[in-house]
């Protein structure tokens, strides 16, 4: 049922605008963040992910981001981002927002695409620019140095301590204010500026439908709210919208 009403939402207010976070990618195995099994109840994120702790002891650092290489090696876009791709080619979806960094929503065939937290697809070197892809990082584990400099890389994704990519957060806020209606997926919606995305849609007259497993703080001013997974809920979205 819930479903259905989020198709008749979606046929009203096209094209959508989603924003998406680590829910979406637990159905390709890659663990999220802030759950009780999340990667932050095992790595504590000021050591591990902090822009500070990577100057102060880059390879403990690297050690944790080699790891996270490693499962995003292995992991395939999900029913999820599969259903996305698809409604976007046929025009339901106008852009997906994303706070992954796993490039599933690209290797699912998204093509407008805002990745607000940066993405793995490469690293760089902050003292020459040198600009070195994944499959090449990976072969420069466990601490990957610049082949031009030899300086240590890092990789081009947003962590604790730094500010997110301008022009992408300026896109994203756009997308957010012209949507009538932005969908969340997987997403708790704690981290901020993401986290006001939704404001942004709520003050310009558009409406918000969540999908997520657990609560978030916008529930009570979203039109539809369905706590379930995020894969199924979409592939059940994209077969109504066909
Ligand atoms: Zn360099």
């Amino acid at each position: 049922m819930s479903v259905d009403r989020l198709a008749e939402l979606v046929r009203e207010h096209r094209p959508l605008v989603v924003l998406t976070g680590a829910g979406i990618s637990t159905d390709s195995g890659i663990p999220d963040f802030r759950s009780a099994t999340g990667i932050w109840a095992k790595y504590d994120p000021m050591e591990y992910a902090h822009i500070d702790a990577f100057r102060r002891d880059p390879e403990k650092v690297w050690e944790f981001y080699g790891r996270r290489l490693a499962v995003l090696r292995d992991a395939e876009p999900n029913d999820g981002h599969r259903a996305l791709a698809e409604l976007e080619d046929r025009g339901w979806v106008r852009a997906v927002i994303t706070q992954n960094v796993d490039r599933l929503h690209e290797r699912a065939g998204s093509r407008a695409l805002v990745e607000v937290h940066g993405s793995m697809r490469t690293s760089s070197c902050l003292h020459c620019g040198a600009v070195v892809p994944m499959h090449e990082v990976v072969q420069l584990l466990p601490l990957p140095h610049c082949p031009s400099c030899g300086d240590v890389l890092k990789p081009d994704v947003v962590m604790f301590g730094e500010l997110l990519p301008a022009a992408q957060i300026a896109r994203a806020e756009h997308l957010a204010r012209e949507a009538g209606l932005l969908l969340v997926v997987g997403s708790s919606l704690e981290v901020y500026p993401v986290a006001g995305l939704p404001l942004e849609t709520l003050a310009n007259g558009g409406m918000l439908a969540i999908v997520n497993r657990g609560g978030t703080q916008f529930d009570a001013r979203a039109s539809i709210v369905i706590d379930g997974a995020a894969g199924e809920t979409l592939r059940a979205l994209a077969q109504r919208l066909e």
